[in-house]
């Protein structure tokens, strides 16, 4: 039986519902809705579930309502609200590969690149990861911990809001942990959440030179079980490529790890198609990344298996080079794509929408498949997409409100900050492009 509540002249019909911050009027609310079940596919990038004039409803943390504002303001009442008008509102960015513990710089490298140095040329001299390697062994947690959380604060300014991280510049099992302890306080201690990925095959390290098995072993036998028992990382991945770790030494790393509850990641086919897409996919890894020389058939049996494509294309034009991968025919065939910006001493990039410059430029995406890429589909790539990647009742109220009017400005306008303001599980900590703590 319906209740009816006694009626008096001058008092509202209905009750709202109290509310801890309601974002309104936004000129465009990109909300992805859908998503999370499986990563968007072809076509399916480019419907965003836009809502124009859209609302969202915020309490504890996470996404209580959403849609136009004259219907979620008649269900739902605030004391704080953020007013959006003419403005994007979308998901955080979700960055699904980055390298974020070291220690030092490499920009005299950058020059040699300009005289014409190779990638692997520099490696060869042992500049490149070796070099940081030694950085970072010298540097203490302490020191680690700043120099992330400044990134990290840099990061959050630019819209990210949750954050892939790979351990690499320590290649001993005590320097590996050192490294991802390190991301794990970040995780504990700042508003962006940190990931954690254990990439102790980044490189052979000086004292194995010549003995890469011996150091896969150590990989295989030390250090994979003491980081999974430790509990100190989701991802195992592997930096395959020649010269560094071969496809058998990458298999063999990749199913020890899955066998410790490690899911597979791979950094493949970025330097020369050495068969890292098909390995990809024979592991049935969560995600392979670069991709500039992958095949044909290493692609399709990606697509079978649901292996998300990582794309880099920030890292291609930080190391010079022409190749960018083919993001079109790799959307085409139904692999599921997802953006980063490899952030690295080689490719100083914290910021998501520069990846959005050379996705959409040198890579022919979309800013609609380049926002899926840098949401939704990269919280797939990072075990994510049932927290973060979309603008869902229930999801956490990751949400960015940038200072242009349509999304089709994030493929366009470039070199400048277009976030106004970050929410992380629904606290403002980002207003007027900076960090603001409360
Ligand atoms: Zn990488």
């Amino acid at each position: 039986m319906l209740c009816k509540t006694p009626w008096k002249k001058g008092e509202s019909k209905v009750v709202k519902e109290k509310v801890d911050l309601l974002i309104e009027n936004a000129g465009e609310l990109v909300t992805l809705r859908g998503g999370a079940q499986t990563p968007l596919l072809r076509e399916q990038m480019r419907r965003l579930g836009a809502i124009k004039g859209g609302s969202v409803a915020i309490r504890k943390g996470r996404i209580v309502a959403l849609g136009k504002t004259r219907q979620v303001k008649r269900r739902f009442g605030s004391e704080e609200t953020i007013d959006a008008s003419g403005k994007l509102v979308m998901p955080g960015f979700v960055d699904p590969h980055t390298h974020l513990v070291f220690a030092g710089s490499r920009e005299d490298e950058s020059e040699m690149r300009i005289h014409g140095a190779s990638y692997m040329e520099i490696l060869e001299k042992g500049g490149g990861i070796l070099r940081t390697v030694n950085d970072t062994r010298k540097a203490s947690k302490e020191m680690l911990f700043e120099n992330c959380k400044k990134t990290l604060d840099v990061m959050l300014q630019h819209g990210t809001t949750t954050v892939e991280a790979k351990s690499g510049y320590g290649l001993t099992t005590e320097e590996e942990i050192k490294c991802l302890e390190v991301m794990k306080l970040l995780n504990q201690k700042h508003p962006v959440d940190v990931v954690s990925t254990f990439l102790g095959a980044h490189a052979v390290p000086a004292e194995y030179k010549g003995k890469v098995d011996e150091y896969v072993n150590l990989v295989i036998d030390d250090m994979i079980p003491v980081v999974a028992e430790r509990g100190l990382a989701e991802f195992c991945d592997v930096f395959c490529e020649k010269g560094v770790f071969d496809i058998e030494q990458s298999r063999r790393i990749l199913s020890n790890g899955r066998k410790h509850g490690l899911l597979p990641k791979l950094h493949a086919d970025e330097l020369s198609g050495l068969g890292g897409t098909e390995l990809a996919a024979e592991m049935k890894a969560v995600s392979a990344d670069h991709l500039l020389f992958a095949s044909n058939e290493g692609l399709r049996a990606m697509a079978k298996q649901w292996t998300l494509a990582v794309l880099l294309p920030a890292a291609s034009f930080s190391l010079m080079m022409d190749e960018y991968a083919n993001a079109r025919k790799i959307i085409h065939f139904g692999v599921p794509v997802a953006l980063g910006t490899d952030y690295n001493p080689s490719c100083w990039v914290e910021n998501q929408q520069i990846t959005f410059a050379f996705a959409c430029r040198k890579m022919r995406m979309t800013s609609a498949e380049a926002i899926a890429a840098t949401t939704i589909n990269a919280a797939h790539a990072v075990g994510r997409a049932q927290s973060v990647g979309t603008l869902e009742p229930g999801k956490k109220a990751d949400i960015i409100v940038l200072d242009v009017s349509n999304h089709n400005f994030l493929g366009y306008r470039f070199g400048v900050n277009l976030v106004d303001k970050v929410i992380k599980e629904g606290r403002l900590v980002v207003d007027e492009g900076k960090a603001i703590n409360k």
